[in-house]
């Protein structure tokens, strides 16, 4: 009886010491196996010479620009989106652009921007901070491809889910704050820019009638005294009249099909605008594809990625027939470090994994289709994109940055 409980005493102390000693021999081992970094001496890497890698010229020129947005959208984004379609062979419109880059898109004041300074470089050319709109960051206007456009007789088309919001007010607008709706909405309507169709026109009405205005104006109605067509609803669509519309239709919701689609708008943004007579650019933006992924919710992605690639679709069909139209779809930024990390190859229902509920520096993919489409490849900065369009536009671009 003494001998067996001796045993157990032994036994308990034996499991008690392993039991405590766990955890010192764990991070023993994980030492031994992963070093703690250190510098290393990258001595032997050679820079690359940018004066030998000159771009090659265009082989054609573009008569119109298509510029699509998708906020937020990674190639995790269109990747997951592609295999719940149609598996890993799967491939979504713009998927099967034929001439694609990465776009690093860094900011003034960060490595990751927000759509306000990652916009500002794609509408403008410039750096600037985290929430400005078509300023620098010392809030010196920089002018932007649209304005530069108009000068030279262009046509002109902006057309967002969330009209207000930055990425449509960086190509209409420049305040120092991304918030001062009511400011980018007063210059929206001052802007010249014959096409202007979206959802959440708060900002265009005054209080009393349903917006968020505390001056009284209504902008709207300052629109059609401007000699501005206001059009609402898919019926609106329909009665078309000239190339200067205003387009105003009910906010989306992120899961279910509006009743008037961004591909629907964009369809009438193109045919109001190739009905100018002019050479045009039109910018239109896939806004809750970000909405999605700050939520962390890949069914949302999925779902606004779709509606935005019906929309690329239609550029597409477009540009087809068209012959002359540059297309160009790209995103400003990557929003929630979004992965697919395994799953069987014949699955729809690939696991997937997120990283953080804000976005992130993960340059962003660029896609192109039309003449002068080989002029987005590669790896370039979000400024450099401005500066390529005006140059394939042969529009004077003093303002925006060298062609790298
Ligand atoms: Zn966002």
């Amino acid at each position: 009886m003494k001998i067996k409980r001796t045993m157990l005493f032994y036994r308990l102390t034996l499991i008690l010491c392993i039991y405590c000693l766990l955890p010192a021999l764990n991070a023993w081992v994980q030492n031994e196996l992963v070093e703690p970094e250190k510098k290393l001496d990258i001595s032997f890497y050679r820079r690359p010479d940018s004066k030998k890698l000159k771009m090659t010229p265009p082989r054609l020129k573009p008569r119109n620009v298509i510029f699509l947005i998708g906020d937020g959208m990674g190639l995790g984004h269109a990747y997951y989106t592609a295999l719940k379609i149609g598996g890993p062979t799967g491939r979504l419109h713009f998927e099967k652009m034929p001439f694609t880059g990465l776009v690093r898109n860094f900011c003034s004041d960060n490595l990751t921007p927000d759509s306000a300074a990652s916009g500002t470089s794609l509408a403008t050319g410039i750096k600037t901070k985290r929430g400005m709109v078509g300023v620098d960051q010392n809030l010196k206007t920089a002018k932007n491809i649209i304005e530069a456009l108009h000068e030279n007789g262009f046509a002109t088309g902006i057309i967002s889910e969330n009209i207000c919001d930055a990425t449509p007010a960086v190509y209409s607008a420049h305040v120092s704050s991304r918030k001062q709706k009511d400011r980018i909405a007063d210059q929206q309507l001052q802007s010249g820019i014959d096409v202007i169709m979206g959802c959440r026109f708060k900002p265009w009405l005054p209080k009393a009638e349903g917006g968020s205005r505390a001056d009284g104006r209504n902008l709207l109605e300052e629109a059609k005294n401007k000699g501005y067509q206001l059009v609402s609803g898919k019926e609106g669509l329909k009665k078309l009249d000239g190339y200067r519309i205003i387009g105003v239709f009910d906010t989306l919701s992120y899961t279910r099909k509006p009743e008037v689609s961004l591909e629907m708008m964009l369809r009438a943004g193109l045919q109001a605008l190739s009905g100018s007579g002019k050479r045009f650019f039109l910018m239109a933006e896939g806004a809750f594809i970000d909405g999605g992924a700050h939520k962390n919710r890949a069914d949302i992605v999925m779902y606004q990625t779709l509606l935005f690639d019906m929309a690329v679709k239609a550029a597409l069909e477009f540009a087809v027939k068209d012959k002359h139209t540059l297309v160009i779809v790209t995103a400003d930024h990557e929003t929630g470090g979004f992965a697919v990390l395994s799953g069987k190859p014949d699955s729809k229902e690939p696991e997937t994994g997120w990283l953080t509920k804000r976005h992130t520096a993960s340059p962003v993919p660029i896609y192109a289709y039309g003449p002068g489409a080989e002029m987005f490849t590669g790896i370039m900065d979000n400024t450099d994109i401005p500066a390529r369009i005006a140059a394939l536009l042969d529009v004077p671009a003093a303002n925006f940055p060298q062609i790298r």
